[in-house]
């Protein structure tokens, strides 16, 4: 074995030379790899024993991605593109052995080999879209020469990886062989000596190009078909730019005009936000404020209290990650009913095709549905879900205080009861935490960790372990009314009745916010949900809203009775213009003595987010958040805050905090509201011309 740098190593096998990487902990592609690989290419080439070249990883993956550290960084040479030209223009066939996840960079590597194999776990992908680039050195011009220009891009505009079943039966690749990632290269490149194949770069494969070229409209088609909006528009129009560069330039050409667009887009706002929610989401795990030596809980059997719209996906949630759940309900017919709407949205995934029938079957197996909380005796977990009524909530942590063993973690979903209270219930309050889900709480990412007064390091550590474990993004919080995101949102529900009384109708703000790049408008998504709910939640809370109000006074709860903010045709789900709606708009700003005016989408979303954002920065004064980017990683996996406009924190970065309290002191001049008053820390920073980011930074 040669070393050629810390990184990268050579060796020859006989007639046959090897190349291997050991860069943990995923062989990113940074530049110590690229200028090893360059000369390991070299030195095996000079070498006249050599007949063929495998290219193969050590560690847990072949080369897992780009250096992502590198972004946004001088670029130091060789290039990505340089190092994998070296290969294709290797003169002896060069075999690339996947293993892992060969993403983006290493999935480019390995199409600028000759031979592709992989070891049948491996998986392959271009997930730069999810970032808000494209592939920027080759994925986009090699992938369409393998497989055709409309196939790539059901692999580019996705970003999903690409397992090794699909991989071969797509052309992606030579071969699957179930082997050492190392003696599968070297097996294959044994087959292509034997077979004197010779050494054909994929640059030069392009019959797969013709059709498009014949018909570059069902191209477009396509693109158009297939272009996703979660990633922004940018970066979903510049990976069909660059797949189509694939049959109108030459490659080279196609290249250069890749590094032009993919710089771009780097340094353009919607790829910034998408990679900050990247470093944010991984930030959200650290938990600076807990003792170095605290470690998590082993967690192996859970119980879910409540077989409600909550608790079943929650127990469904569970189950997806294979841990066995018991769902207790007080009554055999609320726990039948939980059971069964279980049972129905399997199904229906199993007939979307998202989950396999063997697979419903294995997770279904592993809720087991009971009326009896002793169930609960011996799970490492409990998350509460029954009733949002504190009564309720404090009978049950008494009884499951003594039912389950010390040290079982008690939680509790509640959206909006004291935490503090509830784990004085429950005899352990360290082990008590609150777990607050979204809805569907099989299909949200957000999970708030709910941190009460007393909730021991321990505890808080094992809440936030297990929630990754199940494939949530768990973000902490700490204990206040709505915890950080309903809370927030409150000023955003204030200021659409605001803008109904204002001059805006239901639908002008649901298009302005769906424009801004929100699934839904907010008057939407509360007719999908019901009206009432935040009707007595206001009514509890002593905060009405003339307009809201009103509304749920003519029984008008939204979808479910037809009627809402809009209206809804028989058992329908469109929202209709709502004439009586309007009339009733128009009567409350008369009677409330308000001069409507016509809005601007650009006023609306202005006044809609502005007063969200302030209310951003005292969450995180205040500590209930314990960074900015937690708000934004709360809006966007809980609230369809746009990823590509990377969180309310990250857009007042980028539309600049003077213009935020420029306009918020000026809505606080024609409301009677004083949470409209620019908050302490967004003015200090306002002030001092700086960001949330950077006041992050200077924190950590
Ligand atoms: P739900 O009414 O759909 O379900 C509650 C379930 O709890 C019912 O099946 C009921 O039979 C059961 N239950 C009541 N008392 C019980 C007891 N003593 N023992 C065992 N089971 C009992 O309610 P949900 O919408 O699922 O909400 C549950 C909790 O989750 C509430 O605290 C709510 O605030 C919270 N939450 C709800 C949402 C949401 O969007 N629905 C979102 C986040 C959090």
């Amino acid at each position: 074995m040669t070393r050629i740098n810390e990184a990268i190593s050579i060796r020859v096998d006989g007639d046959i030379g090897v190349i291997l990487a050991n860069h943990p902990p995923v062989n990113a592609l940074s530049h110590v790899v690229r200028e090893g690989l360059v000369h390991a290419v070299e030195a095996l080439c000079a070498d006249a024993a050599v007949k063929a070249i495998v290219l193969a990883c050590e560690g847990r993956t072949f080369f897992a991605g780009a250096d992502i550290t590198e972004f946004g960084k001088p670029k130091r040479e060789p290039s990505l593109q340089q190092a994998i030209k070296a290969l294709e223009t290797a003169p002896k066939p060069v075999v690339a052995a996947i293993h892992g996840t060969a993403l983006g960079g290493g999935f480019e590597v390995a199409l600028g080999c000759h031979f592709r194999v992989m070891v049948p776990t491996a998986k392959v992908g271009l997930p730069e879209i999810t970032l808000g680039l494209f592939a920027g050195a080759g994925g986009t011009q090699r992938l369409p020469r393998l497989i055709g220009p409309e196939k790539a891009l059901d692999y580019v505009l996705s970003g999903k990886p690409v397992n090794a079943a699909e991989a071969v039966a797509a052309g992606i690749v030579d071969a699957v062989i179930d082997d050492t990632p190392l003696d599968a290269g070297l097996r294959h490149a044994r087959t292509i000596i034997d077979q004197n194949q010779p050494a054909i770069p994929v640059r030069n494969r392009t019959a797969k190009l013709a059709a498009a070229q014949a018909d570059p409209g069902a191209f477009d088609a396509r693109a158009q078909a297939l272009a996703p909006k979660t990633f922004g528009p940018l970066a979903a129009a510049a990976n069909i730019a660059s797949v189509r560069r694939s049959f109108t330039l030459p490659l080279d050409e196609a290249l250069a005009e890749d590094a032009k667009a993919n710089a771009e887009l780097m340094a353009g706002p919607q790829s910034r936000a998408l990679r900050h929610l990247f470093f944010a989401e991984r930030e959200a795990a650290k938990l600076p404020n807990l003792p170095a030596d605290t470690r998590p809980r082993e967690i192996a059997r859970v119980a879910v209290v409540g077989a409600g719209t909550m608790g079943g996906g929650i127990a469904m949630s569970f189950a997806a990650a294979g841990l066995p759940v018991v769902l207790i309900d007080a009554t055999r017919e609320a726990l039948d009913r939980g059971m069964d709407r279980i049972r129905a949205n399997y199904a229906s995934s199993v007939k979307r095709g998202s989950l396999s029938d063997a697979r419903r079957n294995e997770q279904l197996a592993l809720i087991q549905g009971t009326t009896d909380r002793k169930a609960a005796a011996d799970v490492d977990l409990v998350v509460e879900a029954v009733f949002e009524n504190m009564d309720v909530k404090v009978e049950i942590f008494r009884d499951l205080g003594a039912i389950t063993r010390p040290g079982t973690i008690l939680s509790s979903n509640t959206s909006a009861l004291d935490v503090d209270a509830i784990a004085a219930s429950c005899g352990r309050p360290q082990d008590f935490i609150g777990l607050h889900f979204f809805a569907p709480a099989n299909v949200m990412k957000l999970l708030e960790v709910v941190k009460a007064a007393a909730s021991s390091p321990e505890t808080i550590a094992t809440a936030m372990a297990v929630g990754r474990r199940i494939g949530k993004v768990p973000v902490l919080s700490g204990n206040c009314d709505g915890f950080i995101g309903n809370r927030i949102l409150a000023k955003r529900s204030a200021a659409v009745e605001r803008l109904l009384q204002q001059g805006a109708l239901p639908q002008d703000i649901d298009r302005a916010m769906r424009g801004f790049g929100f699934p839904m408008g907010p008057l939407e998504i509360n007719d999908m949900s019901g009206l009432d709910v935040g009707w007595s939640i206001r009514k509890r809370r002593g905060t009405p809203f003339p307009i809201a109000d009103a509304i749920c006074e003519r029984g008008w709860f939204g979808q479910k009775t037809g009627r809402g903010y809009y209206l809804y045709e028989a058992g329908g789900r469109t929202p209709l213009p709502n004439p009586e709606v309007e009339a009733l708009i128009l009567d409350t700003s008369a009677r409330l003595g308000i001069q409507r005016r016509p809005l601007s989408d650009e006023e609306i979303v202005e006044r809609a987010l502005y007063p969200l954002i302030n209310e951003a920065a005292r969450v995180v004064v205040e500590g209930i958040a314990l960074r900015p980017s937690d708000v934004d990683v709360t809006f966007a996996n809980g609230f369809g805050w746009p990823r590509w406009r990377g969180g309310p924190l990250f857009h007042a970065d980028l539309v600049g905090l003077p213009k935020v309290v420029e306009r918020l002191t000026a809505f606080r001049a024609d409301t009677d509201d004083p949470s409209l008053e620019p908050a302490p820390l967004l003015r200090e920073l306002a002030a001092a011309g700086t960001t949330f980011a950077e006041w992050q930074k200077a924190r950590t």
